[in-house]
This record gives structure tokens, sequence and C-alpha cells, in this order.
């Protein structure tokens, strides 16, 4: 039996945060009190009509542009039919055959289109704890419903599972540094179904799909994908055919647990909504959303890795803009900058400082100066201090905010042992002759017998002996 591949596609809902919802003035909210933000518009009320909000339309066109869409010059709103406690009108706001943003990409994965629809009321099931007149409840919050979302779907380019949880990761950073939504799984300002199938390695048809709803997380994401595949193989190995249906995955338990047999567009009715006329983004509107697209983060990670960082410090560098561009400041404040020292002193050594110090940094106002941490690297990577007392200064910069490096390093006595004077030489000496066992062995060509040697060198030193110099003098003592 051929292997079998993993086909998957993601459906993604954004919501988006204007100031009012999709087609009534009502304000936003999380968290408030239960249908405080409602009118007749979004209740549904006989003979009202929406009015489209021009804010969301300007967020869907950065959002399009930031992932390559084409953008429809004129695109139309569909009512899409379904009966549901969630949804007063018995029809949703969306878009159908004409989206507003057609075919574009992002990374490897092509996205198929990405539309505006209002999203539906909140239903909690109150169960058995919620009877009201002695019955099982279910209680509808409205506050919700209305709120515009952008929908994004994409081509079923994805292959494993853990790679539609990264993919997705990069989806939500996009779109975050666009500043158009919260993308807040838990909240549901950002929600993420996938369709999953597999089919033998090679062929290029597609197998039946499944759906899993809802995910509110990426680690679900990847642990729901990872369990709809188990058992798609196992159907499959066991000559079974896999069903078209809506699954639910639990991940307290693992389980996935089907909520319907999936609809197919059909069942839904669609036709074009009579109430709106259609959206024509003028090459004004366009202009101002390309305008407002900061670099995004697979750009800033693209030109980064040229710049010589690994992918991983690309990656986590791009992911937080602010703090990439406090890497970018101390780069140019750094007299022979070189960008992976720079960024392993910004990812690594600052971020571990901020958080010993318990400090939720603002890259805004830094804590550090860039030029301070510019010139820090500096006297490190010329050996006037070495890395370990390097990492004490960061540390008096971090708390008392001092900007006098060289006068942190004179204070403190930190500057580098070793030159000329003579003492790391007495040091080393020292600490050959204390441990003559570990000095034979070292003779003896064991190389890693040299470590508990350097370790007294460095305890007596407080950190302030370069390594690579600690090593060449007690290789030298030794007549090696
Ligand atoms: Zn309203």
């Amino acid at each position: 039996m051929p292997e079998l591949e993993a086909v998957i596609g993601l459906e993604i809902h954004v919501q988006l945060a204007t100031r009012t919802k999709m087609f009534c003035g009502c304000a936003l909210s999380f968290g408030d009190e239960p249908n405080v933000h409602t009118c007749p518009i979004c209740l549904a009320h006989p003979g009202v009509l929406p009015v489209p909000n021009e804010e969301a339309i300007a967020y869907a066109l950065k959002i399009g542009l930031a992932l390559d869409c084409e953008i429809a010059p004129r695109s139309i709103f569909h009512r899409k039919n379904y009966f549901y406690p969630d949804n007063p009108k018995a029809y949703q706001i969306s878009q159908y055959d004409i989206p507003i943003c057609g075919p574009g990409k992002l990374g490897d994965i092509r996205i198929t289109r990405a539309h505006l629809e209002e999203d539906a009321a909140k239903t909690i099931h109150a169960g058995s704890t919620g009877r009201i007149h002695g019955s099982t409840a279910s209680l509808v919050d409205f506050n919700r419903g209305g709120t515009p979302l952008v929908e994004i779907v994409t081509e079923p380019d994805l292959r494993g599972a853990a790679e539609a949880a990264e993919w997705a990761r990069l989806l939500r950073e996009t779109v975050r540094q666009l500043d158009v939504s919260n993308v807040n799984m838990e909240e549901g300002s950002l929600r993420i179904d996938a369709n999953v199938s597999v089919r033998p390695a090679g062929s290029t048809e597609l197998g039946t799909k499944t759906e899993l709803k809802n995910m509110n997380s990426f680690r679900f994401v990847q642990r729901g994908i990872e369990a709809e595949l188990e058992r798609q193989r196992g159907i499959v190995d066991a000559g079974g055919t896999v069903e078209q249906e809506t699954l639910h995955f639990d991940p307290t338990s693992g389980d996935l647990t089907s909520l319907r047999s999936k609809e197919e567009a059909h069942d839904y009715r669609y036709f074009p909504e009579p109430d709106l006329v259609a959206i024509v983004a003028t090459e004004a509107m366009i202009a101002a959303a390309r305008a407002s697209l900061p670099e995004l983060p697979a750009a800033r990670q693209a030109r980064y890795e040229g710049e010589g960082l690994d992918e991983a410090q690309a990656r986590l560098l791009a992911a937080d803009p602010g703090q990439a561009e406090y890497f970018e400041a101390v780069l140019a404040a750094s007299t022979a900058p070189e960008p992976r020292v720079v960024a392993n002193w910004v990812t690594g050594e600052l971020t571990a400082a901020l958080r010993g110090a318990e400090i939720d940094e603002d890259y805004g106002s830094p804590t550090v100066a860039p030029a301070a941490l510019a010139e820090l690297i500096g006297a490190t990577a010329a050996k006037t201090i070495s890395h370990g007392s390097g990492r004490q200064v960061l540390a008096i910069l971090v708390e008392t905010g001092e900007g006098d490096v060289a006068a942190i390093v004179e204070r403190e006595g930190l500057a580098q042992m070793g030159g000329d004077d003579g003492e790391l030489a007495r040091i080393v000496a020292a600490a050959i002759e204390g441990d003559p066992a570990a000095a034979e062995q070292i003779r003896n060509g064991n190389g890693k017998a040299i470590g508990a040697i350097v370790g007294v060198v460095m305890r007596e030193t407080k950190g302030r002996a370069d390594g690579g110099e600690v090593n060449r003098l007690i290789r030298e003592q030794l007549g090696l």
C-alpha cells in the first residue's frame, strides 16, 4: 500500500477591530454585559437596511494586499441562508462568487480568497446548570452579532499538522502587524478551521475532506489535525472510505466528535444581497491601503536572513516589530556591526536580563539605550571585557538605566584580564598546580579535562578572563 499523504487547507476567520459593526452603528465589544450592543439592524427587525462599514472595507483591503491577493474592482455581497438562534435574520451577509480579495499567497501557501462577512451572535449552551423555567437552556448574546469578519481561505497546499500550525502563526503575525484585528484566539477574534484529507503520495487527486472546526490555539490546531490524519489513515488502511463531515476536536480528551455532515454550498441557497450595492475598490482606496502596510514578517525575515541571521533568529525578530526595530537601532549604533552577534545579544542576553528584572519591555522607550548596548557588544567583540562580564554590565544597564558602559566596567573592575601584566598567567599556573590529575589527563590528550582547570580560573577571576585566552595559557603552560 502506498504511503498516504496529508492534504490540508485552512479557513481563518479574523474579527476586524473596527469601531462599529459591519452593517450598523453598534459598538464592538468583548466581555461587556450580554445584549447591550444591539439595535434594530443587527437584531433584524423588519424593514431595516444595512449600511456597509467603510473602515471594515479598508481593513479587508489591507489584509488582501498583505496576502498578495488580487483585489476585485467590483465585489458583491450575498445572503447565506441558514436558520439558527445565533442568526436573527436567518441569513448571514457574506460574499460568494466575487469576494473582495481574490487569489494570493503567503509564504509558499496559496490563498484562494479573502472575503468580508458579518459574525453570528454568540450562543452559550448553559446545559442543565442554566435551566430556565425548568428546561435546559441555551442563551444568545447578540453583542457579537454583526461584527465584521474577514474569512481567509487557503488552497490545500499544507502537507502536515506542524506545517499548518506554523503557517497559521505566520498568518496571525502578519494580520497582527496590519493593526486591523486583535487576533486573539482565546477571545475568538482569530478562529481557525482546517480541511483535512489524505491521498496516496504522488497522487494529484484530492481525497474526501473533513472539516475541523474552531480550534482556539495553535497547539490545538496541530493536535487536532494530527488526530484527524491518524483517524483517516486508519479508515483508509482498513479499506474503508472517509465520510465528508464536520468534526470537533476536544483538546482535553483528544477525541474527535462529528458535529454534522458537511453542508454543500447549495444548502445555503446563496443569492445576491438585494439591499446592498457592489463594493467598488477605487485606485485611491487601494493606494491608501497599500501605503499603510508595514514591512510584513515574511519580508522582514527574508531581509534579515539576507543580512546573515539564521532562520530562527530572523523569524523571532520578524514576529516582534518593536524588538526588530530596536535590533536595527543597535546595529546602526555599532561601530563594527556583526548582525548575527547583535541579534544574539538582543534576542538572547537582553531578553533574559529584562525577564530577570521582571520588566515587560516596551521597545518604543527601551530600558537599555541602543547606543549603550552597541557599546557593550563592541567591548566584548574587542575583548575589552569577557562575555560573562558583558552579561554583568548588561544586568546593571537594565536595573539602573545607566548608559555609560565604560564607567560601569571601570567602577566594577570588570576589564578583561590577561594582556601583559601576567596576573592571568599566575592564576592559570595556580589552577594547574591545584589539580595535577587533570593536568596529567590533559597532557595525555584528554581534551575534556581542560574544563576543570578553566572552571577554577573563571571562578578565581570572577568571569573576567577570556575563555580562549585561558585555554591558550593552560596549553602553553603544559607545554602542549
Ligand atoms: Zn446594531
